[in-house]
């Protein structure tokens, strides 16, 4: 009698484990007992790893001890290689509990990038070597963060990229699951080592985790929520080092529980406000503020222009800080162009926002916030909304006590 083929598809699970995650050899090789255990239950594991600890972070000071402006090209090169450490280790550490695995990076699992250097975006996902390596019984560990972009030259997807590297594979590969592993135990009402009495979420919304992270919840990568969302991809957050349930992040109707309310707090320090002043009122003046700096790819954020006094007005927004010196001086120019007065920047701010699906259309929230900040006697510089979020730009050393506040007043 001859035996059955072993044609039966395994389901694929990625599991994404980030620095603090991998820190040391001993939690190199913790995470991998979690992947061989997920191996020996049926799957077929795709493991994606950031780099190791806080190595990125060295290898960005080790670039600004040797040059004040290093080429975004070269900047990628280097940050690429903490992945390119991790990736291998990891696959080590499995072949040494008897899992077969093999460590690929960003280009050999197939990741084509546009070539935006430190902000590239996915543009196609060709996981045939990933298939390949999964179909004859190896555990595929992809070095996060890092794709390919034009001439083979080696992009990165900005800070936190893992994640989106992450799901980015489990949508181009169909998993059944995408575990995101990291030193918390989920999405919390706020960001627990800011706020201890922050609560764990059982379940979170795409669009409110996508507004919690792009207003600075550094837990998820903004732009893997978004590729989550398109593919309807449940993303289960967890914690590397405690059993537990986490959080899982999906539609807005998988929820069962009370949406008609605000489920967290962000916050985002270094924040810079630039201001031109005196601006002549007339139509494509914004335009003409806006475009030079989003062709320099600087995001501008929350954006004021105050009521115009006989024929000019002012334009304020904010940018990261990182970016304020750089807008500052393109301003400059703009400023000569279109005749407006000066340019101001100011540094030191911050952002803290309350985000919730249930904001929409209930004008008690915007009051309850206000309130809670003016009772702590916390100076509002400027506010923004959008159908799911409320945000205050507020001096940066003020920034702990108003999250905190702000948790107490909508009693999460
Ligand atoms: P990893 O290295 O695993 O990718 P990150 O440092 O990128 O981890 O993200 C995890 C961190 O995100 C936590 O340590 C926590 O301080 C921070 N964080 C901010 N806001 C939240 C939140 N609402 N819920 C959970 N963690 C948060
Ligand atoms: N190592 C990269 C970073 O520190 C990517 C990541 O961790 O997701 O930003
Ligand atoms: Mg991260």
């Amino acid at each position: 009698m001859s035996a059955l083929p072993e044609t039966v598809a395994r389901p694929i699970l990625v599991q994404k484990f980030g620095g603090s995650s991998l820190g040391t050899p001993g939690r190199i090789k913790r995470a991998a007992r979690r992947v061989a255990a997920s191996q020996g239950a049926g799957y077929d594991v795709v493991v994606v790893v950031s780099a190791m600890g806080d190595s990125t972070d060295r290898l960005l000071s080790l670039a600004s001890r040797v040059a004040k402006d290093p080429a975004a090209r070269e900047l990628d090169q280097l940050l690429s290689t903490g992945e390119g450490v991790s990736a291998p280790l990891m696959s080590m550490a499995l072949n040494e509990l008897g899992v077969p695995a093999v460590s690929l990076l960003g280009f050999q699992a197939g990741i084509q990038t546009d070539r935006r250097h430190a902000r590239a975006r996915i543009v196609g996902l060709t996981p045939a070597r990933i298939e390949r390596e999964l179909a004859d019984g190896r555990v595929v560990v992809v070095a996060g963060f890092q794709g390919m972009g034009t001439e083979m030259d080696v992009t990165t997807l900005g800070r936190g990229g893992s994640d989106t590297t992450a799901v980015a594979l489990a949508a181009a590969l169909k998993a059944q699951a995408c575990e995101i592993f990291t030193d918390v135990r989920g999405i919390y009402t706020a960001d627990p080592r800011f706020v201890p009495s922050a609560r764990l979420l059982t379940r979170i919304a795409y669009p409110e985790m996508l507004e919690l992270a792009s207003s600075g919840a550094r837990v998820m990568h903004p732009r893997a929520v978004e590729i989550a969302e398109a593919y309807t991809m449940e993303l289960h957050v967890r914690s590397s080092f405690h059993a537990g349930p986490g959080t899982i992040i999906c539609s807005e109707e998988a929820i069962m529980e009370d949406r008609n309310r605000v489920r967290g707090i962000a916050h985002e320090e270094h924040v810079a406000r630039l201001s031109v002043v005196g601006v002549p009122d007339r139509p494509g003046i914004a335009a003409s503020i806006f475009a030079p700096l989003a062709d320099a790819d600087i995001a501008a954020d929350v954006i004021v222009q105050t009521a115009s006094h006989e024929g000019v007005t002012d334009m304020s927004f904010t940018v990261a800080s990182a970016d304020g010196r750089e807008a500052e001086r393109i301003l400059g120019g703009v400023a000569r162009e279109i005749g407006a007065r000066t340019v101001l920047a100011q540094n030191g701010l911050a952002k803290v926002s309350v985000i919730g699906s249930g904001i929409r259309g209930q004008p008690g929230v915007a009051a309850t916030m206000f309130k809670a900040l003016s009772d702590r006697r916390i100076n509002i510089e400027m506010i923004s909304t959008s159908e799911v979020r409320i945000t205050c730009i507020i001096q940066a050393e003020r920034v702990k006590e108003a999250v905190t506040a702000l948790h107490e007043a909508f009693k999460l």
